[in-house]
């Protein structure tokens, strides 16, 4: 009897002791599988983001925060600097927890010029119905290729001299109704700090077909953006696609609350048209369908017009 009783003790100590690390190395698992390594690349951020690991970064799942971890060590990694206390700016969507990760990096001038907002949305529809047995929408176009496109620009800006902040915004929840920017927006407003212009992206992952310009900008005839965009390149690099007008699509991503709230010059931009990619909200929408290649040269191409706006005076973007 004694004895058993000894067994069972001893097993149960066993078991407790099993729980607890088995816990803490999950734990440690989660840290280290997104871990950024040295040799973190577009390329490399891109498959990660996409991976079936992150179970299409539903806002509120397990797999949202290991993107949002991500997310944070590249910013740390470049020295992008909390824009809050913490990157993260938090907010109830009914029972569910979301955030949006907001980094800045600080002009050393002292100009005064309002702060710059570059932008993308990185929730994606998480599962959805299964097709040959695979349930996990990836988003690889869809949002992952804007969010790497930030963490790119982040990393090319960071040892800049600035003439105005440039804050980064991964934002979250924008496929359950633009949730996450339409609360920093509002946030924003409330700290009565206005951003210069929004520079939104989303979906590069594919490129446009027999078209003389590289990227479509939504809100075209909005602003004289694509105009001064234009400015620092030879050739048309952003232009105006008709179905992004006909299908409002100005209204349809994170810049919209932007505008909303400030009335400022706010846009997306996005090399998505309808034609030229079949797995929108798709399981299918992986990181292997994407033009990899032509993405990075696509996000490499845009710095010297993003460099230009950073560093632009206070008014030469302006409403219409
Ligand atoms: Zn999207």
């Amino acid at each position: 009897m004694k004895k058993i009783l000894f067994l069972l003790s001893l097993v149960s100590l066993l078991s407790f002791s099993c729980k607890n690390s088995v816990q803490e190395e999950k734990k440690e698992t989660v840290e280290q599988s997104v871990e950024v390594k040295l040799d973190y690349s577009a390329t490399s951020a891109l498959k990660y983001l996409s991976s079936d690991e992150l179970s299409g970064r539903d806002t509120g799942s397990e797999g949202i925060e290991k993107a949002a971890i991500f997310i944070e060590k590249v910013f740390r990694k470049f020295e992008v600097k909390p824009y809050f206390e913490s990157y993260r700016d938090s907010f109830k969507l009914k029972e569910v927890d979301g955030y949006n990760v907001v980094g800045v990096l600080k002009s050393k001038q002292e100009s005064n010029l309002k702060p710059l907002l570059i932008g993308a949305h990185f929730d994606h529809i998480g599962h959805i119905k299964a097709v040959e047995g695979d349930s996990i929408a990836n988003g690889a176009n869809d949002n992952a290729s804007g969010t790497v496109a930030v963490l790119e620009l982040a990393k090319f800006l960071s040892d800049k001299d600035l003439k105005r902040d440039v804050i980064f915004a991964l934002f979250s929840a924008e496929e359950k109704g633009l949730v996450g920017s339409r609360h920093l927006a509002n946030k924003m407003k409330s700290m009565q700090v206005e951003p210069y212009m929004v520079f939104n992206i989303e979906m590069l992952g594919v490129q446009m077909v027999d078209k003389d310009y590289r990227a479509y900008v939504t809100g075209y005839e909005m602003s004289n953006f694509t105009e001064e965009f234009n400015k620092s390149y030879d050739n048309q690099f952003l232009g105006f696609l008709p179905q992004a007008k006909e299908y409002g699509l100005f209204k349809r991503s994170d810049n919209y609350p932007f505008y909303e709230v400030f009335e400022i010059p706010s846009h997306t931009i996005c090399t998505f048209d309808f034609t030229n990619y079949e797995y929108y909200h798709h399981v299918n929408d992986e990181f292997e369908e994407l033009e990899v290649e032509a993405f990075v040269k696509l996000v490499d191409d845009l710095k010297p017009g993003v460099l230009d706006l950073a560093n632009s005076d206070e008014n030469k973007i302006i409403l219409n």
